[in-house]
């Protein structure tokens, strides 16, 4: 079964929806079947690959049974990459397919139609925690948390914690913490790093990696393209979703007991 991240934040602007596209990406590059869910009403991964509000169609049509699971999910020109975009939805409609979502196994039972064949799901949400970001924590194998490094965020940041802990000790326990990911960190810049010294201090599970501010970012949301893709030399920040690949990967394989991994070995040969 497919293993399920998804990506919480009480904030907007955090940089959930730059790291749910790039970090899927350089999952799918490194080998992992990924998909790439939107489940934000205003459908941040269309808006992050140029293709607006009302082009891709997706989860809404699934959910009102318009489109079959298959026509549902979206082969990108990424070997091993596809989308589940939000699908075609009426700014009218977005507070229905809020309810739809979070009505009891509805998202659930929507997404094992379409996971089968997948390694890794990407669960892309709406900020805050609301009903949708709630039903996806009650499905999810780990959560991650994208930090923006500002002042404010370390006192939204427990406030995720606090829901977490709440999900696991009730309707999911197997919901896992993956990590608490620092994003838009400014290495020169001395509020950011008293940031990053705060949230090193009070939290224990915060990534080794972190993605840096840069302007890369705002020329690939432009361009509508993953950071990895702009033409010219590869950027450093695109390189760091390559490292950040790997520790999620490391960190899941850690977080899963043993006997639920299914590392299977063929027997080989060393001369
Ligand atoms: P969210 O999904 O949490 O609302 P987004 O991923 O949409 O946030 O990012 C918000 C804006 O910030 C976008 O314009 C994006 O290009 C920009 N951005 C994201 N990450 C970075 C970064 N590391 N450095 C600079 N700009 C970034
Ligand atoms: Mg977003």
């Amino acid at each position: 079964m497919s293993r399920r991240i998804t990506l919480v934040s009480q904030k907007g602007g955090v940089g959930k929806t730059t790291v749910a596209l790039n970090l899927a990406l350089a999952l799918a590059e490194r080998g992992r079947r990924t998909l790439l869910v939107d489940l934000d009403p205003q459908g941040g991964i269309g808006h992050a690959l140029s293709r607006g509000d009302t082009e891709l169609v997706g989860l809404a049509d699934l959910l009102m049974g318009q489109i079959q699971p298959e026509e549902a999910i979206l082969p990108t020109k990424v070997p091993r990459l596809s989308l589940f975009p939000r699908g075609r939805l009426d700014p009218a409609d977005a507070c229905d397919f809020e309810l739809a979502l979070a009505s009891n196994g509805v998202l659930d039972s929507t997404l094992a139609k379409v996971e089968r064949g997948f390694d890794i799901t990407i669960l892309d949400n709406p900020s805050g925690l609301g009903l949708i970001t709630r039903a996806a924590l009650m499905l999810a194998d780990f959560a991650l948390i994208p930090f923006q490094a500002q002042p404010l965020a370390l006192r939204s940041t427990s406030q995720v914690l606090r829901v977490i802990d709440r999900v696991r000790s009730g309707e999911n326990p197997k919901l896992q913490l993956l990590g608490i990911l620092p994003t838009m960190v400014e290495r020169d810049n001395d509020a950011s790093h008293a940031v990053m010294m705060d949230i090193w201090s009070s939290f224990e599970a915060v990534t080794d990696t972190t993605i840096p501010r840069a302007n890369v970012f705002a020329d690939a949301s432009l361009r509508g393209l993953p950071v990895g893709f702009l033409s010219g030399p590869v950027s450093p920040e695109a390189r760091r979703f390559e490292v950040l690949a790997s520790e999620v990967e490391s960190l899941m394989d850690q977080l899963t007991p043993m006997e639920k991994q299914d590392v299977v070995r063929p027997e080989r040969a060393l001369l």
